[in-house]
């Protein structure tokens, strides 16, 4: 190669170098320019977002003053008269804030009616019959939301916050599986109502689960004590009768009640007022609780033909008040002392009078198996039976007598249950000695 060529391809070289370095240095001026068109792009975005934003009211949360309206939390007994929901407003910026130009109304102001009620209206589910906690709701009412958008925009808004409205058991309180009366007494032999379900606590006063009869009734608990089904026991087709015990409560009554209740019999007591003493109280409220009828046989026991109207009323009415004195029930039949009945009679009773179809003149023989054997040769389906519970007899007679009546299928019922199955409906004044099935 010449000397010439070596210069020229140097030459060349050269160019070629410096050609390449100006390209790289456009490429990297052509770069910056684009970052830049970038960052002005981004901010002119963020910009009309946030114009945007505020023109949405989106952002103004961070701006205006924030009113809290709290729905005060309230505690009640269950079935006890409710309160007046309540709710506070507070803020705590400054109050004297104006938030509308033209009136000059002030946060203040509208503080002021809020906590004078007016704005909203506070709600509950929770009406008071079943204990439990509930929400109480504040919604505002329309006239204030309109005011919050149109008026108030950008200056203030309000934040509401639920109460919770407690309703308590009326009776008392869970404690485990017992369930405490406020008094501090365990419920025990009892029915309780909590959070719309019905529970049973047994003489221990430990709840119930399984199953549980009780007079003609079988009741049916879920394991976590929850009354599932009740199911009478009463067949209204098979058998029946009403043995009726006169003349008491006597020394010996209340363990006739423990010979009825451990063989889920029922009986009818007519009893004389003079003799329903104080002692008798809790005789007498157990007669009911056991599903027994506790009834009317005059106060003196005298014969009710030989009186005056108002004396059979006095007679009649002054028993009728012992037993609901000591029973809480009102008597709802009578027996007439030796079933003597004329027409100022039934113009006074003032309630059904039942008489009998099987009398075991238990009175006169005064023996056990005599009064046991008159009734088992003389029995049928629907009759009364006529003792008297003040006698050792009759009690000792009863023990065998209730079991020897179901073992021959009678079920053990009281009068009125009986009639009730017969479809009688008692009236006041009427006579009533049996309640046999009638041929149809
Ligand atoms: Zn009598």
């Amino acid at each position: 190669m010449s000397e010439q060529k070596k210069k020229v391809n140097a030459a060349a070289k050269r160019l070629k170098q410096e050609a390449k370095m100006r390209r790289a240095e456009a490429r990297k001026q052509n770069g910056k320019w684009k970052i830049l068109a970038a960052v002005v792009v981004c901010l002119v975005i963020f910009t009309a977002s946030a114009v945007l934003l505020k023109m949405t009211g989106l952002l103004n949360n961070t701006l205006n003053a924030r009113i809290v309206l709290a729905a005060e939390s309230m505690s009640m007994v269950q079935d006890e008269e409710q309160e007046d929901f309540k709710a506070q407003a507070t803020y705590s910026g400054n109050t004297s804030k104006v938030i509308n130009g033209n009136t000059g109304f002030t946060i203040q102001d509208l503080l002021d009616d809020l906590n004078s009620g007016q704005g909203y209206e506070l709600t509950c589910d929770g009406d008071g019959t079943v204990e439990g906690e509930y929400p109480i709701h504040i919604t505002l009412k329309e006239d204030l939301e309109d005011r919050l958008v149109l008026e108030y925009r950008n200056k203030v808004e309000i934040e509401v916050r639920d109460g919770e409205l407690e309703v308590k058991n009326k009776y008392g309180e869970w404690d485990g599986k017992k369930f405490k009366r406020y008094d501090g007494e365990y419920v025990k032999d009892d029915f309780v109502e909590s959070g719309g379900e019905k529970y049973y606590f047994d003489s221990n006063g430990e709840m119930k689960t399984g199953e549980m009869k009780k007079g003609f009734v079988t009741y049916e608990f879920a394991d976590d004590g929850r009354l599932i089904s009740v199911e009478t026991t009463l067949d209204v087709d098979k058998p029946m009768v009403a043995l009726t015990y006169d003349d008491g409560p006597g020394k010996r009554t209340d363990e006739l009640l423990d010979y009825l209740e451990e063989n889920n019999a029922h009986a009818t007591f007519f009893m004389i007022g003079q003799n329903i003493k104080d002692e008798y109280a809790e005789l007498l409220q157990r007669m009911v609780d056991i599903d027994c009828e506790a009834a009317n046989h005059s106060y003196s026991h005298q014969q009710l033909t030989k009186l005056s109207d108002k004396k059979i009323k006095s007679e009649i009415n002054e028993t009728s008040e012992k037993i609901k004195k000591f029973s809480g029930i009102d008597a709802g039949l009578l027996r007439p002392p030796y079933g003597a009945v004329n027409d100022t009679v039934r113009e006074n009773a003032g309630m059904p009078m039942i008489l009998w179809s099987i009398d075991t003149l238990d009175w006169k023989t005064r023996n056990a198996k005599s009064t046991i054997d008159h009734v088992m040769e003389n029995v049928k389906d629907g009759d009364i039976i006529l003792m008297h519970d003040i006698h050792d007899s009759t009690i000792d007679a009863s023990k065998k007598l209730i079991k020897k009546l179901q073992k021959a299928g009678y079920q053990l019922v009281t009068v009125s249950e009986l009639a009730e199955a017969r479809g009688v409906e008692l009236e006041p004044g009427e006579t009533y000695a049996e309640f046999w099935k009638r041929d149809e």
